[in-house]
């Protein structure tokens, strides 16, 4: 059982299928590592993963799906770039964490960069509250993150203003649940945490936004780039875009869509978090409850001695990648889409038997 932060789990039939792909694809007889990208099936590979991500999602025909490469991280530097460079009247940002916080690093060194809220004396154990925000109404955009991977913090809703583009960051918590696309002009997610295998970055980003960017970028770093070539430019990672189109089957044909996988979701943390919170005594979870995250479960031990007798436990029971960010230390369960009700359950479970030898 791994849960890992990232690169997250992904589902065994995804494994398998991508095991026998790299000896020889069923549909060309050649190993996928050594497919052209160029070939009308690595296309067709592009096609799927986009038609496939759009049905899920919902996607309004006004989007664009890309490809991309260079993780998140590149996402923090390229949306400026475009989109913020030369503008008069800047961008705002939300930090709420670990991630969100080196959004407006990058941002600054290409314009007005405001952080309307700043959630590091606070430790980042919540969200801020709407009647905390105040936001620009002729910004260039809203950057935040929608789920806090280090903290384990998500947004329920959406923050911002109408007409106010929004921009957002959601690396740890795409596809876990629906989301309404058309109330966002800009989505990121690298796909090592809850879409795949790392190496591609999908962002989702809307026609009308992107005719917006400045001009004068280096090719590769200009969204229009990629739109034009349909993600197609330079050589993209031709693997990692199958293993991603692999997971938009199984969420569609395995799962049976993002309503399906919302409720597994659901399940699986409250499952997890209901062990923590029946053990004060030995658990104390990171975040604020209201604004706890389904993805990544985040908590300490009370008594800091006992980490090592966990570790050791977890490791004989095959329970796997717990130790929390190393810029938060502690623990962290990280229940992304690969991970089933019954692993969740099974480590929920556990938790609740350390917690009572603990005591005993
Ligand atoms: C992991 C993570 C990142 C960093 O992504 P890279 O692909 O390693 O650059 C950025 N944002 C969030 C929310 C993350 O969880």
């Amino acid at each position: 059982m791994n849960f890992s932060g990232g690169p997250g789990a992904l589902p065994a039939s995804v494994l398998r299928q991508t095991r026998d792909a790299i000896e020889a694809l069923p549909e060309t007889g050649l190993s996928v590592l050594g497919m052209s990208h160029r070939s009308a099936w690595f296309r067709g590979v592009l096609d799927e993963a986009e038609q496939n991500l759009r049905q899920l999602l919902q996607i309004p025909d006004n989007y664009r799906v890309l490809f991309m490469q260079g993780g998140s991280s590149l996402q923090f530097s390229m949306l400026p770039m475009n989109f913020l460079r030369g503008h008069a009247a800047g961008a705002d940002y939300l930090v709420t964490g670990y991630w969100s916080a080196k959004a407006p690093t990058e941002a600054r060194l290409e314009g007005i960069t405001r952080v309307l809220w700043d959630g590091a004396p606070s430790a980042y154990k919540r969200l801020p509250r709407a009647d905390e925000l105040q936001f620009s109404p002729g910004a260039a955009y809203l950057h935040y993150v929608s789920n806090e991977t280090v903290e384990g913090l998500e947004f329920k809703a959406p923050p911002g203003l109408p007409g106010v583009p929004l921009a957002c960051d959601m690396s740890s918590n795409l596809l876990a649940a629906p989301i309404d696309v058309g109330r966002y002009d800009l989505i990121y997610a690298h796909a090592q945490k809850n879409l795949g295998p790392s190496g591609v970055t999908l962002v989702i980003l809307k026609d009308e936004f992107a005719n917006r960017a400045g001009t004068g970028l280096p090719t590769l770093l200009d969204y229009r780039t990629h739109i034009a070539a349909r993600s197609n430019y330079n050589t993209p990672p031709v693997f990692a875009i199958y293993v991603l189109m692999l997971i938009t089957r199984w969420l569609r044909d395995e799962i049976g869509g993002l309503d399906a996988m919302a409720a597994l979701n659901q399940r699986k943390s409250e499952s997890v978090y209901a062990a923590l919170d029946a053990h004060p005594e030995t658990y104390v979870p990171h975040a604020d409850r209201v604004d706890r995250s389904r993805m990544n479960v985040a908590f300490k031990l009370r008594d800091a001695r006992r980490d090592h007798a966990f570790a050791t436990a977890a490791k004989a029971l095959g329970i796997h990648g717990l130790e929390g960010h190393r810029s938060l230390g502690g623990w962290r369960a990280s229940l992304y889409n690969a991970i089933s009700l019954a692993e969740a359950q099974t480590l929920a479970q556990w938790l609740q038997d350390f917690a009572c030898e603990a005591g005993a």
